[in-house]
């Protein structure tokens, strides 16, 4: 059965998931990196930790390629909302990613990939369709109170909204652009600039748009899914410990456990 990697930057992301593999995984070594190939939901998978950043998760892919014969990537974890109403809690799954750091101009236009032509990475249409009717069903204000479901997460989110005197916000899924680079965004005005450059994004991470192009090398299907843990504001650096110590591995259990049912 083909094999598909669930990576994650760091292990706040992935550390619920984890727990749920079937006994008898095994961890291999490579590049410093722990892989543990295993069953989960009834599908064959390989877990990993890329760390954090563009260079990182392109080890990461390269080595995913090359020793576990992966069908396909699913890269999760946390990041900032740049989009107007991309809130905390929400999640945005990426439909393209965009290197925001990437720049050789005036040899080439800005932010596209040199030898690439292209700025935008698209992301696999039907892999993303099933990780959006993962999501969706993870979100679902009737969705039911298993032991993998959000109720917690969302109810953190509820609380700390409430205590910040915030209206109620019901989760939802966005989907489109996402760009990647190699910084925390945590002003406003770091803000308006991506925005200025690209209006469409949503989000802003670390690792994305790398393991875009990694995949576009080799041909091989991925996914980007994006758990909104801060709005890349001046309280960025306060509400994304918070999010990732309560908040971020919950909403990984629980759109990836629906997505491998939902594909198996
Ligand atoms: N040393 C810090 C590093 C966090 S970097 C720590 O451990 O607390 C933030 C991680 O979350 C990256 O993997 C990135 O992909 C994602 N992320 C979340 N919010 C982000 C933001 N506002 N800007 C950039 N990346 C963000």
């Amino acid at each position: 059965m083909p094999r598909i990697a669930i990576v994650s930057a760091m292990a706040e992301e992935l550390g619920r998931l984890h727990e749920h593999l079937d006994p008898g995984a095994q961890c291999e070594r490579h590049g410093g990196r722990d892989f543990w190939v295993g069953r989960l939901h009834g599908r064959e998978v390989v877990m990993v930790l890329s760390r954090i950043g563009k260079v990182a998760a392109a080890t990461t892919a390269t080595l995913l390629i090359a020793h576990f014969e992966v069908s396909a990537i699913v890269f999760t974890g946390a990041a900032g909302g740049i989009g107007l109403d991309v809130q905390v809690g929400d999640v945005v799954l990426a439909r393209s990613l965009l290197q925001h750091d990437m720049d050789a101009s005036p040899l080439f236009p800005r932010f596209e990939v040199p030898l690439y032509g292209t700025d935008r990475f698209a992301t696999d249409a039907a892999l993303s369709a099933a990780v959006a009717a993962a999501a969706q069903a993870a979100l679902a204000p009737d969705a039911p109170h298993t032991d993998d479901g959000l109720g917690p997460a969302l109810a953190a989110l509820a609380a700390a909204r409430a205590s910040a005197g915030l209206p109620p916000h019901q989760p939802r899924l966005h989907q489109g652009l996402v760009l990647s680079g190699d910084c925390f965004v945590s002003s406003r005005s770091q803000c308006d600039q991506l925005l200025s450059w690209h209006p469409d994004a949503l989000a802003v991470e670390m690792e994305g748009a790398a393991l875009a192009q990694v995949c576009a090398d080799f041909g091989l299907p991925f996914a980007v899914l994006r758990t909104i843990s801060d709005r890349a504001d001046d309280q960025a650096h306060v509400d994304f410990p918070r999010f990732i110590a309560e908040t971020a591995s919950r909403y990984t259990l629980a759109i990836v456990s629906r997505l491998l049912d939902s594909t198996a």
